[in-house]
């Protein structure tokens, strides 16, 4: 809880739930993420927390911006930002919108099949293409294998295509799995990416680029490695993997930029047992999966929830305020808060800046979206 949030919240008083970011912070987590992979373009992965004013900021501290939809590209260029500083990172596009996409003069596009391959050759020509491969996911809360990537053999050939079909092959991409709380885990993608270049070079075809993804984790109610940590080990991965011909080098971060710099203010709708016998209170919020909390899934992702109230602390569930079951944010993780709580007390939700005012649903059960405020 940062003093510009909290006096934002008690001179204010907005109606919860409602998500506060400080701007400040999101421009120190910048600064941090600089200074780690100094040698690294940052593309700010817009999906990750998208109000004007962040993407604004970042803009003026020299961010890129990686974008998965026509929308997050018009939000990105409405910074004024020159369009050869987005990426069109997502490798599920439409046709229609990287024929939009090149209208507005992106340049840049992700793809991981021979399909999606095809679709950037006939509406986006000349352009930069880079293939993403599959990584494990390992030591990562919100994993992205399985669903994004191809597997090196298939990027080899795409690549080696990719130069025969009108498109520009410039590198190779991954995502070790967002809040990777393993610096660790970019090594055994940084080697198949330089076995890649390799081979691609060996078949005729420079390529230049290697995007190492997001991932870099935010400090939820378990500790992480400083960004310093990942930047070393990034770093000695990239001169082992590639010597001295370490290629341009691209990060896409997103959790690490915003997640610190946001507190959610709930409020507690109400607190109830199933059984007289029950250990556990039931503590109803007036947010919950479906009001942004959608990260909450499988206890993934797990908030630090802080009450000004000082009795002793009893186990609780914590649940939303919709009518569907699966509404329920933490049963399993030990969560505890006062045995003092009140209905109508305020809860914060810290750390809880990305992904979430963008994962709430427009009006599940008559709920509004989330509410950011940026100060
Ligand atoms: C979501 C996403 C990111 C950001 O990931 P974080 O783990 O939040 O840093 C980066 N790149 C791509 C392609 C993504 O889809």
């Amino acid at each position: 809880m940062t003093k510009k949030i909290s006096t934002f919240l008690n001179e204010q008083r907005p109606a919860t739930p409602c998500l506060v970011m400080d701007l400040d912070v999101v421009a120190d987590n910048f600064r941090r993420l600089r200074t780690a992979v100094p040698r690294a373009g940052i593309y700010y992965a817009v999906k990750a927390n998208p109000a004007p004013e962040i993407l604004q900021l970042l803009a003026k501290l020299g961010s890129s911006f990686d974008t998965a939809s026509v929308n997050e590209i018009d939000m990105a260029l409405a910074t004024g930002v020159a369009p050869d500083r987005l990426s069109y990172g997502n490798t599920i596009k439409k046709k229609a919108d990287i024929a939009a996409a090149y209208q507005r003069g992106v340049r840049l596009y992700a793809f991981d099949s021979e399909a999606e391959l095809g679709k950037l050759a006939e509406a986006a020509p000349g352009s930069k293409v880079f293939c993403r491969i599959l990584t494990s996911g390992a030591n990562a809360d919100w994993p992205l294998s399985r669903k994004f990537g191809c597997d090196v053999e298939m990027a080899r050939a795409l690549l080696i295509a990719a130069a025969k079909r009108g498109v520009v092959p410039h590198g190779v991409s991954f995502h070790v799995g967002s809040q990777q709380r393993d610096p660790a885990q970019w090594d055994a993608a940084v080697a198949q990416a330089a076995w890649l270049f390799r081979e691609c070079e060996d078949n005729g075809v420079q390529l230049n680029m290697l995007n190492i993804g997001g991932g870099f984790p935010t400090r939820y109610r378990r500790n992480v490695p400083g960004m310093p940590a990942y930047g070393a080990a990034i770093e000695e991965s990239l001169r082992k993997h590639f010597g001295n011909r370490i290629p341009d080098i691209i990060v896409e971060p997103g959790r690490q930029m915003v997640g610190s710099a946001g507190v959610l203010q709930t409020e507690v709708v109400l607190i109830s047992k199933k059984a007289e016998s029950d250990k556990k209170r039931w503590v109803y919020l007036d947010i919950g999966k479906f009001g942004g909390l959608a990260e909450t899934m499988d206890e993934a992702i797990q908030y630090p929830i802080v009450s000004s109230r000082k009795g002793a602390m009893t186990p609780v569930v914590l649940a939303g305020p919709t009518c569907d079951s699966a509404d329920i944010l933490y049963e399993k993780a030990d969560y505890r808060l006062p045995e003092d709580l009140e209905i109508g007390d305020k809860l914060e939700i810290r750390a809880a800046g990305a992904y979430t005012a963008t994962y709430a649903s427009v009006a599940f059960n008559g709920f509004e979206p989330l509410k950011t405020y940026c100060v």
